[in-house]
């Protein structure tokens, strides 16, 4: 066998084999089984020692080289050892590995905070019932504030009938009842309290809410809350101020102060609108952007959880009570990293994500 006419005519043939098809073709005939140096080498083992020893080293030597010239061919287009030199000193290819995004963070945060205060994590269904986001929660079909909460209704048929979970309650859903896109979270808190016994305090964990908002700066359609509940036989308006004080240093640091002026929520009696100290100017900038030169910012509301609402989950309000409240995750994101437009949060722009 002539090694080296074999080695240019399959050279030749590779520096024309243009594409993938055409080099597979020419792997088979120069080095798949049947080619005639794996014949050779195959017969190899029917010779003499001393022709071994001739041809065995040559042969093998040939098909390293073919392999190496394909591998070349295959990965580098043109494989030309001349002018082939691997550059020790170039850069690699970079990979990014990503990270958290902002809001998830800052959830993260918040629930620390909380579980550090012995706080239990809730979840629950984005998708949910007219009588847990709403009756439950002492907002019957006549209430006014369900107007105020843009509800995106859905139109689901498959839904109209029993879901698996109403068996743990033993509430029936009507035929043709209505779901809709939660507007809250305030609805795990009721499914948190039917399956719970007090005493409990909880947050709830992936705070998603939908309103059929129109957006600006201070508004999008998906909201991100965190919620929390505190019930016991002796939980105070004095418990509720000091658990969302101790939260706040947590949260903002040592210094902040926090205000509760009263407010209204359906499901709580007395509720309160909780303020805390601008992180920004601490008060003293009348022209902070943050606060807007009001030295406060309201981040939460809250209140002692009404009769109502502790009634519709088979608790006794004479026995039982306690507090809820609720933030808004993306204003208090906003508001510790002086973020000036929400929208940013879901426009999916790298230049701001890779800034946390
Ligand atoms: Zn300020």
């Amino acid at each position: 066998m002539n090694f080296e006419l074999l080695k240019q005519t399959a050279l030749a043939d590779l520096e024309k084999a243009s594409d993938d098809v055409s080099r597979e073709a020419w792997r088979v005939k120069y080095l798949g089984r049947k080619s005639d140096l794996s014949l050779f080498l195959r017969s190899l083992a029917e010779k003499t020692d001393q022709e071994k020893r001739a041809l065995g080293p040559q042969a093998n030597a040939l098909r390293k080289e073919l392999e190496l010239r394909f591998h070349g061919a295959v990965v580098g287009g043109r494989y030309r050892p001349e002018t082939f030199r691997f550059d020790v000193t170039q850069p690699g290819v970079k990979h990014e590995t990503g990270h958290l995004h902002p809001l998830t963070l800052v959830s993260r945060d918040i629930l620390r905070i909380f579980v550090s205060m012995g706080f239990d994590v809730a979840t629950g269904p984005e998708i949910e019932s007219a009588y847990y986001n709403f009756d439950a929660l002492n907002i019957p079909a006549w209430h006014p504030a369900r107007e105020t909460m843009d509800t995106m209704w859905l139109d689901l048929p498959e839904l109209q009938k029993p879901l698996p979970e109403r068996g743990q309650t033993g509430y029936q859903y009507p035929a043709g009842y209505k779901f809709l896109l939660r507007t809250h979270t305030s609805p795990i808190q009721i499914r948190y309290m039917e399956t719970h016994k007090p005493p409990f305090r909880m947050v709830v964990g992936d705070g998603r809410a939908f309103r059929n908002e129109a957006t600006d700066a201070r508004h999008e359609f998906q909201l991100n809350q965190l919620e929390g509940l505190m019930i016991g036989t002796d939980v105070s308006i004095a418990t509720l101020r000091s658990v969302i004080h101790d939260f706040f240093r947590g949260f903002f640091g040592p210094d902040v102060a926090m205000r509760m002026v009263p407010s209204y929520y359906p499901f709580v009696e007395p509720g309160v609108d909780i303020t805390v100290s601008c992180v920004g100017c601490k008060g003293k900038n009348r022209a902070c952007k943050i606060c807007g030169g009001l030295g406060w910012l309201e981040v939460a509301g809250a209140g002692m959880v009404h009769p109502n609402v502790l009634k519709a989950v088979a608790l006794d309000p004479k026995k039982w009570q306690g507090f809820a409240f609720g933030f808004g995750v993306d204003r208090l994101a906003m508001t510790k990293y002086a973020i000036d437009d929400i929208r940013l949060f879901m426009s999916g722009d790298e230049r701001f994500i890779r800034q946390f």
